[in-house]
């Protein structure tokens, strides 16, 4: 039988949706690429801001009708949305068969054989005590040399624009020995990088109690051997601790790569968002890396046009992209999400405002990334080999240490390899090298 699976949003539903492939082909079910030819069609939503959330709709417009033509397709849709929505989805859908919730993708391959047999629709988004689709293993793609593990899922920290708490619930971090099992048989199969990942991977260990911590669970992962990289996203940075930042001049294979989201850089818009720090705290954790790992790349995510955000403070955005000067800034029009508080507060932005500001800072951004990259021309940098480039026969991609992507010339049989290259240009989003 074939699946098509569709997958919206964040890294953790690229795994989830890597995980629900594994579970449904032991199953019997083989991935497929035409939705038109599958026996189960597979939604996975996102629901961070308004506009992922509207996918799923245009989405099931196109895949409902298929079931006119082929009776015994079911059609089903987890992730975010799923939870978020529950059983009024197929409310608004009624010939969606299957709602799942971000705790249920383990029951999928059950439920999916329910369906069929009684041909009634189901809708499971119960949060349960313990996820056991955490400790589901995917199947890496043929010849990958990185992978994402997953360490925990939810969060506790209740940002008041974030849905996330509402739909992934409490974090909830998988036991060290599971992670370091599964990272041991990715190693001994050839993956050479690792990204640890988690809403918030740095309250790994909170909960269930009694497990060790982010830096001790980092050591620990270091130290196993053939790994050759190790990253870790998303990190919060008030629970960025000194040890944490420390690390990054301690560990072997800790890349000097790190993605702090900033969201906002006034302390008045910072305290309404709930993040619980303020500009100059966030300021002296990068440079608490700096001074531990003086080549640390920075990213973050910002949003322009919370409520009450006024031009002063979104002034205060773009000094913090002078003082820090990432490499790169992943940023949005604040959208307003159900349920959270910053839905209710008083002084919405209008779009027009938002739209102007967006455009201000990814120009800015664009300028400050591209001359950070034209510092790098020149350099000799290591790039693990991902795989060949899209463009150019003979030519290859990979990433530094400091996730900078890298396109050079190389001979065949590179992949996996870890490879000196000498940067002789800075693209706009990427660098172009020659085999040192
Ligand atoms: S820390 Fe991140 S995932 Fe958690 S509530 Fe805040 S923005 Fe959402």
């Amino acid at each position: 039988m074939k699946v098509y699976l569709e997958t919206y949003g964040c890294q953790m539903n690229v795994s989830d949706s890597q995980k629900l492939l594994t579970l449904l082909a032991a199953a019997g079910y083989e991935a497929g690429e035409d939705p038109a030819r599958a026996d189960l069609i597979i939604i996975n939503t996102c629901s961070v801001r308004d506009k992922p959330e509207q996918k799923v709709f245009s989405a099931l417009g196109r895949y409902l009708p298929l079931k006119k033509r082929r009776p015994g397709l079911v059609v089903a849709v987890g992730g975010c949305v799923a939870q978020q929505w529950g059983a009024a989805l197929q409310r608004r859908c009624p010939d969606l068969d299957l709602v799942f919730g971000t705790h249920a993708i383990d029951r999928v391959p059950a439920l999916v054989v329910a369906v069929r047999e009684t041909r009634q629709p189901a809708a499971v988004t119960d949060f349960r005590e313990e996820i056991p689709s955490l400790d589901v293993v995917p199947a890496q793609p043929p010849g990958a040399v990185a992978a994402f593990v997953t360490i925990m899922q939810g969060c506790d920290n209740y940002c008041s624009y974030c849905i996330v708490p509402y739909v992934r619930g409490r974090e909830y971090s998988r036991t060290s020995a599971a992670i370091l099992a599964e990272i041991r048989a990715l190693v001994s199969r050839g993956i050479k990088e690792v990204t640890l990942l988690g809403q918030n991977v740095n309250s790994y260990g909170r909960r269930p109690a009694g497990e060790i911590g982010f830096v001790e669970l980092l050591r620990r992962v270091d130290g196993i051997a053939g790994l050759a990289r190790l990253r870790f996203t998303t990190s919060h940075p008030k629970d960025l601790s000194p040890a944490l930042a420390a690390a990054f001049g301690e560990l072997e294979h800790l890349c000097p790569h790190i993605h702090l989201p900033l969201q906002a850089g006034s302390d008045a818009v910072l305290r309404r968002m709930g993040r619980g720090y303020t500009a100059a705290e966030y300021l002296e954790k990068v440079a608490a890396l700096r001074r531990a790992r003086p080549d640390i790349a920075l990213s973050t995510d910002l949003i322009v046009g919370f409520p009450g955000e006024k031009e002063a403070d979104f002034q205060r955005t773009m000094d913090l992209l002078e003082e820090v000067r990432y490499d790169t800034v992943y940023s949005f029009k604040y959208s307003p999400r159900p349920g959270t508080r910053a839905a209710a507060l008083a002084g919405q932005v209008p779009d027009e405002v938002k739209k102007e500001r967006l455009r201000r800072l990814q120009q800015r951004q664009d300028e400050i990334t591209a001359a950070n990259l034209r510092a790098l021309e020149g350099s000799r940098q290591e790039v693990l080999v991902e795989g060949p480039a899209k463009k150019g026969a003979g030519r290859w991609v990979g990433r530094t240490p400091g996730n900078r992507i890298v396109n050079f010339s190389g001979p065949a049989g590179l992949l996996g390899s870890l490879v000196p290259v000498k940067i002789t240009r800075a693209l706009r989003h990427s660098l172009q090298g020659e085999l040192d």
